[in-house]
């Protein structure tokens, strides 16, 4: 049988996959079954930070995998010690939980806020406030974090303690804060929140949250799973906005398309989890933890410089034009709202070989950080032709 049959048939339906076999690729270029060629924007959703078969990535996980591919966290492996101490030195938090998705680096923060409000203050002090439109994972919990009903319909109920506030409006945050008083363990936030739409959070609005968090105790949170691991032209993108999170979280582009994803812990919290209260089998896997250390060893300046220079370009090309309503993100995550209908956009790129995301009503832009200018260059082209 054919592939794409073979998937329909043996696959659970809970993808809609665009009519497109991938089966290989080499940096920014991505071939499918019949050899055309297609310049990817999208990284397997920001996963591949350097592009397809990266040399130096290729050749830390096969070193890694004749060593040991596995070996449970019950011992001490090497890959993953560096790789957290890495984390920790690059960005001035104290401790790493390493795990596989990322929900589960947002699961591991839920319970270690949990945690941490309990400890400290009483089983009461439970509530995680989130943003309504965000995205933080597809398990029970992480959906209920999850500030969107659409996800919501038939998988209830869902755990308690989860309040939604609006994106960028200080003063509904308060209000919900002042209700809930003494009741809420922390806010957690994705700094652009990337599956609902592209919406950048104001540097105001995360003032408040920063203020509101000092002055009570309650954790900052930043969900930086896709904003993550240079894309926004910082490591990690809360650092745009001079932020100090008590906890982040990071997953997507951290493994350089091998799946790891970091919790990631600051000094109120480095001790909260303690042995026997979480973990995960697979979770700091060496392979996945060498790939890893490879990416992150290499997300310097010159990178992030890389990361605005091509940012400015797609902006200064695409946000002038008469076909687009407006163009928003931030770094090399970017939401382009078409004048025209958006599944059109996709397939006229798709077509003349540009592959691209989209996010609500937007067109979502998440190209490798070091993909070739003269790439890119065509595929804007190829872009602004598929919005007339
Ligand atoms: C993708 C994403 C998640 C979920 O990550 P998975 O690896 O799919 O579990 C969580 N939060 C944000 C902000 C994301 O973009």
């Amino acid at each position: 049988m054919e592939i794409k049959q073979l998937d329909n048939k043996y696959i659970a339906n809970t993808y809609h996959r665009a009519d497109l076999l991938l089966e290989k690729g080499k940096g920014s270029l991505l071939y499918d079954e019949k050899g055309k060629e297609y310049i990817d924007l999208g990284s397997g959703i920001a996963v591949n930070i350097f592009g397809i078969a990266d040399e130096e990535w290729e050749n830390a996980v096969s070193h890694q995998l004749k060593q040991i591919q596995h070996a449970s966290n019950y011992y001490y492996t090497q890959p993953q010690a560096k790789l957290a101490e890495l984390l920790c030195k690059k960005t001035g938090m104290k401790k790493v939980f390493f795990g596989n998705s990322g929900a589960e680096a947002n699961e591991a923060a839920i319970k270690a806020a949990r945690k941490y409000g309990s400890d400290k203050y009483g089983k009461d002090r439970n509530i995680i406030i989130t943003l309504v439109n965000s995205f933080h994972g597809r398990t029970i919990a992480t959906l209920a974090a999850t500030g969107q009903d659409d996800f919501h319909h038939d998988f209830g109920p869902f755990p308690e303690g989860f309040v939604y506030a609006d994106a960028n409006d200080s003063e509904a945050l308060v209000k919900i804060v002042d209700e809930n008083d003494g009741k809420i363990c922390a806010i957690m936030f994705e700094l652009i929140q990337g599956e609902g739409g592209v919406n950048v959070l104001s540097e105001q609005f995360t003032k408040t949250i920063a203020d509101i968090c000092s002055k009570k105790d309650i954790l900052m949170v930043c969900d930086e799973v896709q904003t993550g691991n240079g894309r926004t032209g910082k490591l990690y993108c809360y650092m745009n906005y001079g932020l100090k999170p008590d906890i982040f979280t990071t997953a997507k582009g951290l493994g350089g398309g091998l799946p790891i994803s970091a919790t990631v812990f600051g000094e109120k919290t480095e001790n909260v989890l303690t042995a026997g209260t979480h973990g995960s089998t697979f979770g700091g896997n060496p392979v996945c933890a060498a790939g890893a250390f490879s990416i992150l060893s290499r997300l310097n300046e010159d990178v992030f410089e890389g990361v605005k220079l091509r940012s400015n370009y797609i902006i200064d090309e695409l946000s002038p034009l008469d076909t687009v309503e407006s163009v928003d993100g931030l770094g090399l995550m970017l939401g382009i709202k078409p004048k025209k209908d958006l599944s059109k956009v996709v397939e006229a790129c798709k077509e003349k070989g540009v592959i691209v995301l989209t996010a609500k009503d937007k067109l979502r832009l998440l190209p490798a950080l070091n993909i070739p200018m003269e790439q890119l260059k065509k595929a804007i082209e190829i872009i602004k032709e598929a919005l007339i």
